[in-house]
């Protein structure tokens, strides 16, 4: 996968090698949202209350 191309799952929005952020909601242990997401859709994360952790490395881990 290519960085370059990584785009934001919430806006659309190119991450063009920015931070991105992973961005999850959980209800009792059970993942309901989990996004990879640009800065601005991550401060929006934040204020809605939802969890949200800076990623080094994009990489979608293959959940079951
Ligand atoms: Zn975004």
């Amino acid at each position: 996968m290519n960085l370059a191309d990584e785009t934001c799952d919430h806006c659309e929005g190119i991450l063009l090698g920015n931070k991105a952020y992973r961005v999850w909601t959980e209800d009792s242990g059970r993942i309901l949202l989990d996004m990879v997401v640009c800065y601005a859709c991550n401060l929006e994360a934040q204020k809605l209350g939802l969890n949200s952790d800076e990623v080094k490395t994009i990489a979608r881990p293959s959940q079951k």
